[in-house]
């Protein structure tokens, strides 16, 4: 049970003032989450600021320099109400010791300055300072007190990450609000530490978080905020530890593979395998023989064969007498797998399903009793294969492709039905050592490192937008040569659908270029639909497909030679990476082009040209990492590391370190929780949402 201490944090967020309906959609935009009714009070404590206004600058009037925001004393001498009937403004004019400012003020509605600036009184007013013909005004101060209570005003303050129509005004008085909301902690950070780091109470740490004082508070090195990542990297290491504590009391169920279906099917692959994948199964096989459970990352560059090492492990478990689950991130993606690894195990004549939440009615009931009767032996899906109503009659392996896109969650799901099968991750994405480490705990690694033979390398070129024609008339010949071709567009929402030409306006553009054997696939189409279109692109009906980002990751038609990425400056560098991924993949040579909109900032043209020169996924995601940090890397859009809000590898690596020695200490002497600290730090996983752990502990 959740601490009731915490039950004010978990109020929902639109509990607070200023979050009413029409707010709901902007905070949970904001905030990351699918509606309103998903987000927490807790979520704006740790919507930190970016940034501050600093109003500490108080040069008097004359001094002030020209557009910088200043803070300004002065007494009122006189107003200047707007001519009626004009678009003039209304001016108000204060003086100081030093000269005569005017503050100015447009579509005046009734006599409310008369009231906020009476002649005669001293205020304090706060804004950006213009300069004209040698006069300064103030357009609309920003603030505009009596100087009595000029106290009240703060000369230093936070500024927000924000989201299209939520203004920052409001957004500071919910957090204001929330802020009332955090209670005083147990502390769950024993005192040598916290003296030796310096660290404040976490109750102490929110509000400093959310009242910077200087510009060094912004700092991911301020204090506050190196206590808060330490406590997220401390829940974060602590759930992982307790499941892997959990996991180790499960012990792993032996997989002997005999062959005897892994070899037809090998004879009967239209290639050999790489070294490299065959090292991968070797590491696999020899996991999965011994008596603890598999947990094994599989890095492999796009294109590298990862489904090959995924069906050969799938296999052994098949020969064991067990079954095996792929997971894939998309529906695309599982019915793709479902379909290359239908055919590819086909010699070795046994059942395999698909699975995902589009599996409705009577086949569902159909696939679920043969999961449970053990017909199936391997099943493909999404998430929907996790779910409570999916009983294997023995499950021996569950292999998760594209791990990235996934929480920890799912895996935890899956242990909590009390199967503990062998697990295989597998991800394009090279992840650093310590981001493995912060997001999955320990986990052995088998890397692919070889291309498979014949593969010939992508031209990639950069060519501003300018001159799409072009790109068009080049198509053009190569569709009537019958090649196949990909057009990526961004991701658009609807609210930036100005700035960017949509998906589909792209889309109709080129059909009318091109008739009937274009296509579009995109988030939004339902799944039926998004299939049918990439069966009719694989087939070769539709020879030009344009899309958004659902082909990013692993979507296989080998003949398709083409990649043209709209708008590459908006995309990180690993998923420019990845969607070209999708060409080069049979033995025809392949054409990468990169549309920009200039002008490219600095950086930009660093990153399109890192893509140009290399093919190397492990280089290029070095250079992304160095060029945009880690959140990019791992394709999300928050910055920092993803699955953290506070925490940030590049700035708190070390304090990733001292949490996980931390974890392994605790959970060495109480390994329950049960000590009053341990009771301390269950508060810690739930203020940090890691209480899935704590399932564990329950269940013994
Ligand atoms: P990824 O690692 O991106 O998932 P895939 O498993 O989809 O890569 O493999 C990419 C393509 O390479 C597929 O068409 C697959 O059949 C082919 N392939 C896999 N292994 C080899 C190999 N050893 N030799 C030649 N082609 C291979
Ligand atoms: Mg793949």
């Amino acid at each position: 049970m959740r601490p009731a201490l915490l039950d004010p944090l978990f109020a929902p967020l639109n509990s607070l003032p200023g979050t009413g309906p029409k707010a709901g959609e902007l905070y949970a935009r904001l905030l990351g989450r699918e509606t309103i009714d998903d987000c927490r009070v807790l979520d704006l404590v740790f919507h930190a600021p970016h940034s501050i206004v600093d109003r500490r600058h108080q040069p008097g009037i004359a001094r002030s320099p020209q557009g910088v925001i200043v803070t300004i004393t002065g007494r009122v001498d006189r107003h200047q109400p707007a001519p009626p009937r004009t678009n003039q403004p209304y001016r108000v004019f204060l003086h100081d010791d030093t000269g005569e400012l005017a503050l100015t003020f447009f579509r005046v509605k009734g006599n409310w300055l008369e009231k906020a600036l009476p002649i005669d009184e001293t205020v304090t007013v706060s804004g950006k300072v213009d300069w004209f013909n040698g006069r300064p005004s103030m357009v609309h101060p920003d603030y505009m007190v009596r100087a009595a209570e000029g106290e009240n005003l703060q000369l230093v303050e936070p500024v927000y990450p924000l989201t299209a129509g939520l203004s920052a005004r409001i957004l500071r008085k919910a957090v204001e609000a929330a802020l009332t909301r955090v209670p005083e902690f147990p502390e769950w950070i024993d005192e040598t530490l916290m003296r030796k780091q310096s660290f404040t109470s976490v109750h102490d740490c929110f509000l400093a978080l959310h009242d910077p004082r200087d510009e060094t508070d912004i700092d991911p090195q301020a204090p506050a905020r190196r206590r808060l990542a330490y406590d997220e990297f401390l829940a974060g290491q602590l759930s992982l530890s307790l499941v892997r504590q959990r996991l180790r009391k499960v012990a792993g169920t032996p997989v002997h593979a005999t062959g005897e279906l892994s070899r037809p099917v090998l004879a009967a692959l239209p290639f050999s395998l790489t070294g490299s994948q065959t090292t991968a199964i070797a590491d696999v096989l020899k996991d999965m023989a011994g008596d603890e459970r598999m947990l094994r990352l599989l890095q492999g560059d796009v294109g590298s064969g990862k489904t090959a090492v995924a069906l050969m492990s799938m296999l052994a478990a098949v020969e064991a007498g067990g079954q095996a689950v792929l997971m894939a991130p998309t529906e695309i993606l599982a019915r793709q797998h479902f379909a290359t690894l239908s055919k590819m195990a086909a010699p070795a004549g046994i059942t395999i399903d698909v699975l995902t939440g589009r599996t409705k009615g009577r086949e569902r009931e159909a696939i679920l009793e043969r999961i449970a009767s053990g017909e199936t032996r391997i099943v493909i899906g999404t998430h929907a294969l996790f779910q409570d109503t999916v009983v294997y009659s023995n499950l021996l392996l569950a292999v998760v492709d594209e791990q990235h896109r996934f929480g920890v969650h799912q895996r935890l799901r899956l242990t909590a039905k009390g199967i503990s099968p062998h697990m295989l991750v597998m991800t394009a994405t090279p992840i650093p050592r310590t981001l493995v480490l912060a997001a999955f705990g320990d986990m052995d690694v088998s890397k692919l490192t070889e291309k498979p033979a014949g593969r010939k390398p992508i031209q990639t070129v950069t060519i501003p937008t300018e001159r799409t024609g072009d790109i068009v008339a080049r198509l053009r010949t190569a569709l009537a040569e019958g090649k196949k071709a990909y057009w990526i567009c961004p991701l658009v929402e609807e609210s930036d659908v100005s700035e960017l030409m949509s998906v589909d306006e792209r889309f109709q553009v080129l059909v009318k270029e091109f008739g009937p054997k274009v296509g579009l696939v995109h988030g939004r189409m339902n799944g039926a639909e998004k299939d049918a279109v990439m069966l009719a692109f694989k087939n070769g009906e539709i020879r030009l497909l344009v899309a958004t980002t659902v082909v990013e990751v692993g979507v296989d038609v080998p003949d398709a030679t083409i990649m043209v990425i709209e708008h590459a400056e908006r995309f990180g560098l690993a998923q420019l990476h990845q969607l070209r991924g999708r060409v080069g993949r049979g033995d025809e040579a392949s054409t990468c082009i990169l549309l920009y909109k200039g002008p490219l900032s600095e950086n930009g043209r660093a990153r399109l040209s890192i893509l140009r020169d290399t093919e190397d996924g492990f280089l290029i995601a070095e250079e992304d990492l160095k060029l945009r940090g880690e959140g990019e890397l791992l394709g999300t859009r928050q910055s920092g590391t993803p699955g953290f809000r506070i925490a940030s590898l590049e700035a708190h690596g070390d304090l990733l370190e001292i949490a996980r020695k931390a974890a392994a200490y605790i959970i060495d002497r109480d390994p329950d929780l049960t000590s009053p600290r341990g009771e301390a730090l269950r508060t810690l996983l739930y203020l940090h949402r890691r209480d899935e752990a704590i399932r564990f502990l329950r269940a013994g």
